[in-house]
């Protein structure tokens, strides 16, 4: 084969199968640990940019959700507790595992869980009022072709939300950003999921993924429409939100 496409793993350039095959050994290695891990990468505050997402979204009951990369669950549990209809979605089945165990804990059984890439979703065209994606879209390979399925699968009207990891614009607090995610996180996750690379690469796929406005035109390029922003802790993570027309 000639020239096969290279993808960003980290900061390594890898094929795009092999980018897919190790993302999903990363989540593989983590599942058990996410949660606690999340609390103590982000100081819990990933709790608050979550409830903050489900707030910005204005979920209504029987309102018909997919949350792609959904993980664990937990912006599932939150658009539940809306009244919301859920369907997760994850190319991990480690992580719906984990997710699947804690909806049961909380007697949540009309929770849908389906294995799925973002990248090629088993779902008909026009069948969602919202898609949300959380702390996902920056680990899937194409990010372009899981933006047009989001946009195929959302009904017209419907409203596609993504929570990511985004660039901070203020010199100095990037500074404080930087030193903590580079020397901090990947040692947290040595010493308590005892997994320095899987967290090394968390991050480095931070410093990857398009920064707000050229995500905002991706979004428009793939079908969507009123595409914006906002910037939540001086855009260490971003709510980009649009609406397919
Ligand atoms: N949304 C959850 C949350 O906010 O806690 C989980 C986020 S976790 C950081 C990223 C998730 O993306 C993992 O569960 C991983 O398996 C999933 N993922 C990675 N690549 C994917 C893909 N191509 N399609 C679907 N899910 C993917």
């Amino acid at each position: 084969m000639q020239n096969p496409e290279r993808e960003w793993f980290g900061t390594r350039k890898v094929s795009a199968r092999e980018k897919t095959d190790l993302v999903r050994g990363v989540f593989d290695s983590v599942a058990d640990k996410y949660d606690l891990m999340n609390d103590l990468m982000s100081g819990g505050r990933h709790r608050l940019w979550k409830d903050r997402f489900v707030r910005q979204i204005r979920p209504r009951p029987g309102m018909k959700c997919l949350d792609v990369a959904g993980g664990t669950g937990d912006i599932a549990f939150r658009l539940k507790r809306k009244g919301a209809q859920v369907t997760v979605s994850d190319i991990n089945e480690e992580m719906l595992r984990v997710g699947r165990d804690r909806a049961i804990d909380r007697g949540w059984l009309a929770l849908e869980w389906v294995p799925a890439n973002a990248e090629d979703l088993p779902f008909d065209d026009e069948s969602f009022d919202l898609y949300t994606i959380a702390f996902g879209l920056r680990n899937v390979t194409h990010i372009d072709k899981a933006l047009a399925e989001a946009a195929r699968v959302l009904k017209p009207g419907g409203k596609f939300f993504c929570l990511e990891f985004s660039r901070v614009e203020e010199p100095f607090i990037a500074k404080i950003y930087d030193a903590w995610s580079f020397n901090v996180i990947p040692r947290i996750g040595a010493a308590v999921a005892k997994d320095r690379e899987s967290y090394q690469y968390l991050v480095e796929s931070i410093r990857k993924f398009p920064p707000q406005k050229q995500l905002v035109r991706r979004m428009a390029a793939a079908g969507l429409s009123q595409c914006r922003y906002t910037n939540l802790d001086f855009g260490v993570v971003a709510i980009h939100q649009g609406v397919k027309v």
